[in-house]
């Protein structure tokens, strides 16, 4: 059975900078990185916006400005990004607050979904020659904690130190992997919302501030917005009895592509629930299931124009007159939204959607197209033996699947937090 000081699972951002760091401090440290997909997946490869201003990204329960900006400032000086210039912020920032928004001031840098992809290759060679070694394709199953062994579906390891690190499609596994470890856990907090599509003058704001971050009353928000050459996609996830839905996002490609005059951008509303809800997820699986009976197996989508008049979208409808642009995401089926959200969301987001209305007039045209279901499981939030994100023993578990983070700068911090752990610092 070969043995690594240290084991990661996941090459996602929370992986990543947790090998970097263990090797700065711990030069010496034998590494493996187990990820189960051909390369790591997430934000990184989609997109690739990263924030670096304090609290994007960095849940307040485990981050202090003070403690986030030190690993944002490494995090900047480590991987060099270019950040995008704004114009015209007071402008959007005074028309908000007259109306009880906040427009949030974010140090962003954007590389599109193929510079993503580049920075991921290169930043796995940095890491080989470095000798952390990669297994893509092999996926963990399982570890017997007390004697540090780990199973995967093609291996058996022994390990010093375990960081776990599956990001939100590692909800499952992370679960099941802290209920057999002995590990606690809540996920009580999900955001459910929409994807907006519209064309670029109709939301002209994304050409003076690239991901306007709008929060709202009611714990709703924007978020991820792509513009230039933006696509909207949908990503496939499994319930814990088997059972498949789709969750809509949204993603770009990098500045040299040609534009193709769209914009997209989601508005979630965040809730957090109480008895009798014991699970998030489980409420999200719901959600997500009646989303897929409404659309007949696919995400919904409706027009703006539609849902003003409560009338559903029909295949012919999308076509006509001001309905003047083709969806992206091809196979979302036409439909009412009513249907499938319940009013706690759809509520909260339309009220939301008339107020950046009046800050960027124009969003709410009736070609304006609402895609549904936008669903973000945050965690399962494991009981923490210290504040560096160990679990039990030996165990770390960090990014965005055990809570500790919500975007890729959070992610790859919450990784050198573990490390300097590790290391002892
Ligand atoms: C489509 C999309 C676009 C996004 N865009 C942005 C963005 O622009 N900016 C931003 O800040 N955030 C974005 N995010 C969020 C961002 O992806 C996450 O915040 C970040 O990637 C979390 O990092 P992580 O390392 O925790 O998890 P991930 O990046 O998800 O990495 C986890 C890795 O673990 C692997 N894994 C899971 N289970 C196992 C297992 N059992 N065995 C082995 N490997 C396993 C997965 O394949 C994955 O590669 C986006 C997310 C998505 C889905």
């Amino acid at each position: 059975m070969k043995h690594f000081d240290c084991i990661i699972v996941g090459s996602g951002p929370a992986g990543l900078g947790a090998a970097f760091e263990l090797k700065e401090k711990l030069p010496k440290t034998s590494i493996l990185i187990l990820e189960r997909s051909k390369i790591s997946s997430g934000g990184l490869r989609n997109d690739c916006k990263m924030n670096f201003t304090f609290p994007v990204g960095f849940p307040t329960e485990y981050w202090t400005k003070e403690s986030a900006t030190y690993y944002l400032e490494k995090i900047e000086n480590f991987l060099k990004p270019k950040i995008l210039k704004k114009n015209k912020f007071d402008v959007y920032s005074k028309r908000a607050e007259r109306i009880g928004v906040e427009l949030l001031q974010i140090r962003q840098s954007h590389l599109g979904t193929d510079g993503g992809i580049k920075l991921i290759h290169e930043l796995v060679e940095r890491l080989k020659k470095l000798d952390v070694i990669f297994s893509f394709n092999e996926e963990v199953k399982s570890a017997e904690k007390e004697k540090r062994i780990l199973h995967t579906n093609k291996n058996i390891y022994s390990f010093g130190n375990l960081i776990v690190a599956p990001g939100r499609h590692g909800f499952d596994f992370l679960r099941c992997f802290m209920k057999n470890c002995g590990i606690d856990f809540k996920d009580n907090s999900i955001d459910v919302g929409i994807r907006i599509e519209t064309r670029l003058e109709h939301y002209p704001i994304v050409k003076d501030y690239y991901d306007p971050k709008f929060l709202f009353p009611e714990r709703t928000r924007t978020f991820c917005t792509n513009s230039g050459n933006a696509h909207v996609v949908q990503e496939k996830y499994e319930t814990a009895d088997g059972h498949l839905y789709y969750s809509v996002n949204g993603h770009a490609y990098s500045n040299d592509m040609k534009p193709n005059g769209l914009v997209n951008f989601a508005v979630l509303r965040t809730v957090s629930f109480t008895e009798p809800i014991a699970s998030g997820q489980d409420y999200a699986e719901y959600l997500g299931l009646l989303a897929m009976l409404t659309g007949g197996g696919h995400p919904i989508m409706q027009r703006i124009g539609d849902f003003r008049m409560r009338t559903r979208t029909t295949a012919d409808g999308l076509n006509n007159d001001l309905y003047d642009f083709e969806p992206t995401l091809k196979n979302a089926t036409p439909g009412d939204i009513s249907l499938a959200m319940p009013s706690k969301f759809l509520d909260s987001i339309w009220r939301a959607l008339k107020k950046l209305d009046t800050i960027v007039p124009g969003v709410l045209h009736p070609s304006t197209i609402m895609y549904y279901p936008e669903i973000k499981l945050y965690a399962n939030k494991p009981v923490f033996a210290n504040d560096n994100f160990m679990a039990t023993d030996n165990i770390y578990l960090i990014g965005d699947g055990a809570g500790t983070s919500r975007g890729i700068t959070g992610a790859w911090a919450s990784g050198m937090r573990a490390a300097e752990d590790i290391a002892g610092i």
